[in-house]
């Protein structure tokens, strides 16, 4: 499951969980971005979103967290992802995890015959965003789509929560709440909540 995780919250791990029981995986591996080409605005240092992570994930012993992006330079493309692991992994069967939303950014970008190939797409369904989409693009029959407990959270909510001093319980795992807090990563200057953001 790939994603900028800035910061995981429960729609993410909802959303694994419910792939892990529905399609028998083993195991679901959460794969946070290096820098992800299309989301400049994401200034959290990729160590801070992997540690989060790992900290939401830790308990449950079918999630685990992998490195792969983040130890790698330059924008993160989810196809050189798919490439690694199909290496690393030999002949286990391979699925890549994405929301509505990015389905079809994955899809319909950067070398999406070669990607399609590499994995078995799977698209949880997500308030606000339609699968629809998925049939004008001819692609329906390529993806699984995967039914979530509906949550409408985001990361962006999140951050805002963080940065106008709102409350994030319930939303986020109490030890990624914590730990974006001892490290300020989502006060704004100005707020007056807490400083810093540097790793
Ligand atoms: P941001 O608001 O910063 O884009 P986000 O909440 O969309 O953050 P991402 O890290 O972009 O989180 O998402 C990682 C993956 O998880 C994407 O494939 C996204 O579609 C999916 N996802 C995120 N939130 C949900 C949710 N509430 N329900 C279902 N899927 C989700
Ligand atoms: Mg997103």
């Amino acid at each position: 499951m790939g994603g900028t995780f800035d910061p995981v919250h429960l729609g993410h791990l909802v959303t694994a969980e419910q792939a892990r029981a529905d399609l028998g995986l083993d195991e679901v591996v959460f794969v946070p971005a290096g820098s992800p080409w299309q989301k400049s605005d994401t200034t959290t240092a990729p160590e801070h979103r992997y540690l989060m992570t790992v900290l939401a994930t830790a308990a449950n012993p079918a999630f685990s967290v992998s490195r792969i992006e983040v130890d790698r330079e330059g924008p993160t493309y989810t196809v050189q992802t798919l490439r690694q692991l199909r290496e690393l992994l030999g002949d286990t069967r391979l699925f890549f995890i994405t929301g509505a939303d990015a389905i079809l950014s994955i899809l319909t970008w950067k070398d999406a015959e070669e990607t399609l190939a590499l994995a078995d797409f799977v698209a949880a369904t997500r308030p606000g965003h339609d699968l629809r989409a998925l049939r004008d693009e001819g692609l329906e029959d390529r993806v699984t789509v995967l039914d979530v407990p509906a949550l409408a959270i985001s990361s962006t909510d999140i951050r805002e929560r963080f940065a106008r001093g709102r409350s994030v319980s319930y939303l986020i795992p109490r030890e990624v709440e914590q730990y974006a807090r001892k490290h300020g990563l989502y006060a704004t200057p100005g707020w007056g909540l807490w400083g810093g953001g540097d790793v």
